[in-house]
């Protein structure tokens, strides 16, 4: 299955299944939540033309090219007077501009005069160096779309607009399985044939990240009672998300158990790392089963199961940002899948790290980004390649 298709399909999967409810946070808490309302603008926004300099207020008619006297101070966050006829206003950045000025010169570029006037040096012009009102938005104008994911600057826009809450998607929950009865979790020590389990705190860490509650399930030996007794005992989750025990060739208990008490698809994507993936049903409750080697849980949960996760929440826009960028490495061998190798970028070109093995996470630690390159394409130094930052995909 090629790669769009697995995604087309897995996002059509979850506007089948979307989080529905919502609450009201405030904007402290809302931080990597999801918009669940558009955002209108309630005023003009400024309210008022105001300074977008330190300098003098006038009216450019009072103006014959002779001094004026300063008739009085504003500063930000004061309510000026009416301007006097034939007089200039002291004005300060941010300071509603008085009614009846219609221009500011800033202060670099006028002469105080010992009798107080001020001498003004340059050509005048009107609405110079004013923030007219409205000019972030104007009152009943959609500002932010529901289906917003909210970060640092989606929230100081909401501030802006001075809205103190938001009404956002509720978090999902996911459960996470790290099945496999060679995995022992950090801390312990290794006996014979058992390794560290990397994918548990991968997967909780980023999913945090994604504005998810995280089940933390642990480690799910491989043994078909175990696996469903496991299943049995998730209450109230979303999604439940394993790690390994979907390689071919292998005892499939979480498939053994998903086809007695729900559904499952198999498939077999043409990307690499990560040819198979689960999907199913248990008991209503989606599942997905992501391959076991870390670079390949990576590759499978960043590309395909972050855009699922976010569109259940309503998320519009789920594609991560790449572009194109010159390879600084020749691939001589075109795959029948899709691959997508841990780079970095370096002088202008994207060098790939030297083991592109899906067992070793080093790969990801050390890049910047994936490369994309296509089934059947054989990229060499100087060719345009497809490069998807990380951080697209991490946050
Ligand atoms: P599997 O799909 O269960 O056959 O796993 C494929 C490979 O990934 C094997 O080498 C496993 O040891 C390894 N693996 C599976 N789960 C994890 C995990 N949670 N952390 C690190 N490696 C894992
Ligand atoms: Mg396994």
């Amino acid at each position: 299955m090629p790669v769009e298709e697995a995604l087309e399909q897995l996002l059509k999967l979850a506007e089948q299944a979307p989080i529905a409810e919502t609450e009201v946070v405030t904007l402290a808490e809302a931080e990597g939540r999801v918009l669940a309302e558009d955002l209108l603008a309630e005023l003009d926004l400024p309210p008022w033309p105001n300074s977008a300099m330190d300098g003098y207020a006038l009216r450019l008619s009072d103006w014959q090219g002779e001094p004026l006297p300063v008739s009085q101070r504003i500063f930000a966050g004061h309510a000026p007077q009416p301007l006097q006829p034939g007089s200039c206003a002291r004005i300060f950045t941010g300071a509603p501009l008085p009614e009846g000025a219609d221009c500011v010169e800033m202060q670099e570029n006028v002469e105080l005069l010992e009798d107080g006037r001020v001498s003004f040096l340059e050509p005048l012009r009107v609405d110079q160096n004013v923030r007219p009102q409205g000019q972030e938005t104007r009152a009943g104008e959609q500002v932010m779309n529901k289906g917003t994911r909210l970060g640092p600057i989606e929230l100081g826009l909401a501030a802006t607009l001075g809205r103190a809450r938001l009404k956002v998607v509720r978090r999902v929950r996911v459960a996470v399985l790290s099945t496999g009865d060679e995995l022992v979790e950090p801390g312990l020590p290794l006996g014979p044939g058992q390794i560290y389990n990397s994918n548990r705190r991968l997967l909780a860490s980023w999913l945090q990240r994604l504005g998810c509650e995280v089940v933390d399930v642990g480690i799910v030996a491989d043994d078909l009672q175990i696996t469903r007794d496991c299943l049995a005992g998730l209450a109230d989750v979303d999604l439940i998300l394993s790690t390994g025990g979907v390689s071919v060739g292998e005892a499939d208990y979480l498939g053994i158990a998903l086809r007695e008490a729900g559904e499952l698809a198999l498939w077999k994507l043409a990307i690499k790392p990560g040819k198979p993936l689960t999907f199913g049903h248990y008991r209503g409750v989606p599942v997905i089963g992501l391959p076991g080697n870390p670079a390949s849980t990576l590759v499978t949960f960043g590309l395909l199961t972050r855009p699922y996760l976010l569109r259940r929440q309503g998320v519009t826009e789920v594609t991560p940002l790449r572009f194109s960028v010159p390879a600084g490495f020749d691939w001589t061998k075109a795959g029948t899948r899709r691959e997508y190798l841990r780079a970095r970028i370096e002088q202008g070109r994207v060098r790939i790290y030297k083991n592109q093995s899906s067992g070793v996470l080093r790969s990801a630690a050390w890049a910047e980004g994936l490369v994309e390159v296509l089934e059947g394409s054989t990229p060499r130094q100087g060719d345009s390649v497809s490069f998807i930052p990380l951080s697209e995909l991490l946050g």
